[in-house]
């Protein structure tokens, strides 16, 4: 078994960029982030091994150019070119995969900057201090339009419905410790929600709130449609609520009917004066609740199916405190 171990005292970190059509912000945020990071090398507080890494998820402008420009020019920055768009997630994942066995710890920004680099000095501060994930969580969404405010906290809120475990205001600007990653790499599915993984991974976590800003140029990559897309993967992905639903319904459609068969009969015994449309009634009830039960039951499978396909850790280890006494081996030997 191999447990990784994080140099905590002056880490070796990565900044990864994932970058869909950046070319108005590229050149902004590489030298902001080259700013911090000169920085907090120069405080000797993060290793000068560390990088910034870009990730160019198959821009179909001169991202990938302005990245190979600013490799060529200083080794601080690195870039990763994805072979064409899969999407900020993915975008994200591979970064952080490419990190991970050359880091001590990794943060994962967008390329706008909409998030506060600033938050980065209390993020590595937390991880020095033992924290393996920190999540950058916004204080306020002043900045947002009243739209984007209104769809992302009810996007929050119905995950919790769902029974997803999330950070609430969180989005995907973190410090994840080299081990950490290592448990993320051990999630091997396609549709990827790593806001939704990531709190699964365990190990200590920590927050830090910082003001979003708005997008200081360029337009969001992100519309409506994908945020929809995003948020119902994340629900898919996380939850099999939905279906314990449809059960649920048909138990109570099923029930219901049940209740109404027996008045009618008793109405019927007694007056003798049931009609054709209760009876009716009746049956498309009891047969509607029937069915729904039957496709409930079923989805429960699916999702004990899905949970499997998934193959999602069972567990991860944080440390082994074991003393075997004897070697196998020696052990064999005295027998
Ligand atoms: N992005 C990406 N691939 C995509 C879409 C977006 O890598 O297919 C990146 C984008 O370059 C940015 C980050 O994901 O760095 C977040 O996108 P954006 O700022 O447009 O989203 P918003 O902040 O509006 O939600
Ligand atoms: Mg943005």
């Amino acid at each position: 078994m191999d447990l990784i171990q994080v140099s905590r005292n002056c880490p070796v970190v990565y900044i990864v960029v994932p970058c869909y059509n950046e070319e108005e912000v590229l050149p902004e945020t590489a030298k902001r982030l080259r700013e911090k990071v000169r920085g907090l090398i120069g405080e000797k507080t993060i290793s000068p091994r560390s990088r910034i890494l870009f990730v160019n998820d198959g821009s179909r402008d001169r991202t990938w150019e302005m990245i190979e420009t600013l490799c060529k020019a200083e080794p601080l920055f690195g870039g990763v070119k994805l072979s064409r768009n899969k999407g900020h997630q993915n975008a994200v994942l591979a970064g952080l995969m490419t990190a991970q066995p050359l880091c001590d710890c990794a943060i994962s920004i967008d390329a706008d900057l909409q998030d506060d680099v600033n938050a980065i000095d209390q993020m590595i501060a937390d991880f020095r201090a033992g924290s393996d994930i920190v999540y950058g969580v916004r204080s306020s969404r002043e900045t947002d339009t009243f739209f984007k405010r209104f769809t992302a906290e009810g996007f929050y809120k119905v995950m919790q419905h769902m029974g997803v475990d999330l950070v609430f205001n969180h989005a995907d600007y973190r410090l994840m410790s080299a081990r950490a990653l290592k448990g993320l790499e051990d999630y091997h599915e396609v549709n990827l929600f790593l806001r939704g993984i990531v709190p699964q991974i365990g190990y200590k976590t920590s927050s830090v709130t910082y003001a979003r800003s708005e997008r200081f140029a360029g337009e969001s990559k992100y519309p409506l449609k994908k945020m929809l897309a995003l948020a119902w993967n994340g629900i898919t992905s996380f939850s099999v609520k939905p279906i314990s639903l449809v059960l649920g319904l048909g138990v109570l459609m099923t029930g219901g009917a049940a209740l109404a068969g027996i008045i009618l009969l008793i109405v019927q015994l007694v007056t003798h004066s049931l009609t054709a449309l209760s009876a009716l009634l009746f049956s498309v009830w009891m047969v509607g609740g029937l069915t729904l039960t039957g496709l409930g039951v079923v989805g429960e499978y699916v999702g004990k199916i899905y949970g499997e396909v998934k193959a999602r850790p069972r567990y991860i280890i944080e440390a082994v405190d074991l003393d075997p006494g004897v070697e196998k081996s020696e052990a064999a030997d005295e027998e």
